[in-house]
């Protein structure tokens, strides 16, 4: 009875956190790796790190990139560790080599939406169409970092960190076939593709990060050919502070177009609020409007 108590505080602990969170995590490059650190589950499989996870492994060791030891840490209770910031404070780029790498598309299915700006947010990861139920791979060797039933906007969620330094999410699934600390081959079978979290349809929101770094897939993977585009991918101080910060001043011009709504024919302020994601006391202030304005088609609404 103490232990199913503990359980299910330890479980009630994690959905709380998360919840909080998580729902960030596609949109956001926020640090959220301070925020949470649960005491890891001592029943678990030993606590190693990735490192040393390895060195029991020499052959491995030598193909690994370094820089999957620059992740310090193979936390399970944090959904991204934004290692990046620590890492390029003491160089500029980071090279990884995918030469000898194993590769399999996550699924094979028409992307229908890419990274980059989306309906007023950014978006991290690469939407792949597909059916409930249809069968998610991983991409490439690793070892399963994460894996919540319940992280809001992911819905169920797997992370897995490659040896050679990336690291893949796999979000929206309707189930979860692996548990945290798996070893994984490229191309085995990790869950089950679905409709979880916010989603309108279902689809695997796949993404690829260095380092916490979200890095546009389709710089990577030739969905279309199925195969990795080069050999090396070069990540540099520049690329994660700007190109792959969608955020930054370099899309500055997309975030000011973007804060911008014109009214359409059947709008109301409170379906702007919904389809914006900004809330309607937001809008009523910054536009001086009341809960009563009409508002005609063709009006700009500042968000
Ligand atoms: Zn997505």
């Amino acid at each position: 009875m103490k232990n199913i108590l503990h359980i299910l505080i330890f479980n009630l602990l994690i959905s709380a956190a998360f919840s909080q969170s998580a729902d960030e995590e596609i949109f956001f490059p926020a640090d959220t790796s301070k925020k949470i650190h649960l005491q890891k589950n001592t029943d678990d499989a030993p606590s190693t790190t990735f490192l040393e996870q390895d060195n029991n492994e020499e052959e491995d060791l030598e193909s690994q990139n370094e820089i999957s030891t620059l992740y310090g840490d193979f936390d399970n209770h944090v959904v991204h560790q934004y290692k990046y910031k620590e890492v390029f404070q003491i160089r500029d780029s980071l090279i990884i080599s995918l030469e000898k790498e194993k590769f399999v598309l996550p699924f094979n299915g028409k992307i229908n939406s890419h990274y980059g700006w989306r309906r007023y947010r950014p978006h991290y990861g690469t939407d792949i169409d597909l059916n409930k139920g249809d069968s998610i791979k991983s991409t490439f060797d690793g070892i399963v970092r994460y894996a919540n039933k319940k992280v809001k906007g992911y819905g169920q969620v797997i992370i897995i960190r490659h040896f050679n330094g990336f690291e893949t999410v796999y979000a929206h699934l309707s189930k979860i076939l692996i548990s945290p600390n798996d070893t994984i081959k490229a191309g085995d079978l990790i869950g089950l593709g679905g409709n979880s979290g916010r989603s309108t349809g279902p689809h695997l929101h796949f993404e690829i990060r260095c380092l916490g770094v979200p890095i546009n897939s389709e710089d990577i993977i030739d969905y279309e050919n199925q195969c990795l585009k080069n050999n090396t991918f070069i990540l540099t101080k520049k690329d994660a502070e700007e190109t792959y910060n969608l955020r930054s001043k370099k899309y500055y011009h997309i975030v000011k177009s973007k804060r911008i709504y014109i009214v359409k024919q059947g709008d109301t302020l409170s379906k702007i609020a919904k389809k914006t994601g900004i809330p309607l006391s937001v809008l009523l202030k910054k536009n001086k409007l009341k809960k009563t304005s009409i508002i005609k088609p063709g009006r700009k609404i500042y968000l």
